[in-house]
């Protein structure tokens, strides 16, 4: 079995204090993994803005104890507060993180506009992001990114298609099955797409059935595919904040059940493109999440 641990960082606070801890249980565990820093200023009160509108939110905040999670500072940020940078506030940390053995990539500049506007923005308002994010991502480490995650699991044609001009080696914004091609209206991109592969903790914290950690662990343990790639999205602001035990009792399980742990970049470098079944990019809703995400289609060839 095979694991590649995709960690989002969507906020000031999520890198700040949920990265490192993160960082110090991996490294003491053995495991590798991919971070996937927003690279700009840090509007996740805009966010929460958008998500108390969502008629399921109440009960979703008092099981998964969202202010407890984000912190009140990030829950105001960019709205009644001002907006933090992200990725620009912790050069050092960030850089700190390729020094011991893990993968740093770009998860958007604003977050939150490229989640909620990204059919709006226009192929302009979509560039800007891209180059503002990568132009961080330089100024950081002084070399160019070689991977891209989309925000919130959002894409479009034109993201999809400016991003296969950057030579990435690979793209990971969707929610799937196996890596994959994207064909968008009718053209085949060259960018190797490596979705999501698993649901995420907070789609799964909601769920009735699963009252406590122990039964969450368990149900986990039941997604993971032993003969594939697993693709597991983490967020700093959880599983680094609130749920680090329980996010630390999953790859121990993980481990005694053999699974290797490997990052995207090095899944990515063994992939013959050639080989990868082509898909659409359709859209998808997922229990326990709102709105919709990017997903695999069916396997067109
Ligand atoms: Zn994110």
């Amino acid at each position: 079995m095979e694991v590649a641990l995709k960690i989002d960082v969507d906020t000031h606070q999520g890198l700040k204090d949920g990265v490192p801890r993160l960082a110090r249980m991996l490294v003491a565990e053995g495991v590798s993994a991919s971070f996937y820093i927003a690279m700009g200023p840090d509007n996740s009160g805009r966010a929460v803005v958008r998500v108390l509108r969502n008629p399921g939110f109440l009960k979703k905040m008092r099981r998964t104890k969202a202010v407890r999670m984000y912190g009140l500072r990030t829950v105001l940020s960019g709205t009644l507060l001002p907006a933090r940078p992200i990725a620009l506030a912790f050069p050092n940390l960030v850089r700190g993180l390729k020094r011991s053995g893990f993968e740093v990539g770009v998860h958007g500049w604003d977050h939150v506009r490229w989640q909620d506007e990204i059919d709006s923005l226009g192929e302009a308002g979509i560039r800007a992001e891209l180059a503002e994010a990568f132009e961080a991502y330089r100024a950081i480490f002084r070399e160019r990114t070689r991977s891209f995650a989309a925000p919130g699991w959002r894409t479009n044609a034109i993201a999809l298609r400016a991003l296969d001009s950057m030579e990435l080696g690979y793209r990971s914004d969707t929610r799937g099955r196996t890596p994959f091609r994207c064909r968008v209206d009718g053209e085949v991109l060259k960018t190797p797409e490596l979705p999501t592969t698993l649901p995420t903790l907070d789609e799964v914290m909601g769920r009735e059935d699963l009252p406590d950690a122990p039964a969450v662990l368990e149900f986990y343990l039941t997604q993971f595919n032993a003969e594939g790639l697993n693709v597991h999205t983490v967020h700093a602001e959880t599983e680094g904040m609130a749920e680090l035990e329980s996010f630390t009792n999953l790859i121990r399980a993980l481990k005694a059940r053999g699974a290797k742990f490997v990052r995207l970049d090095q899944v990515a470098a063994r992939l013959d493109s050639a080989e990868l079944p082509v898909c659409e990019v359709v859209r998808a809703t997922l229990p326990g999440r709102a709105g919709w995400v990017a997903a695999q289609g069916p396997d067109l060839a």
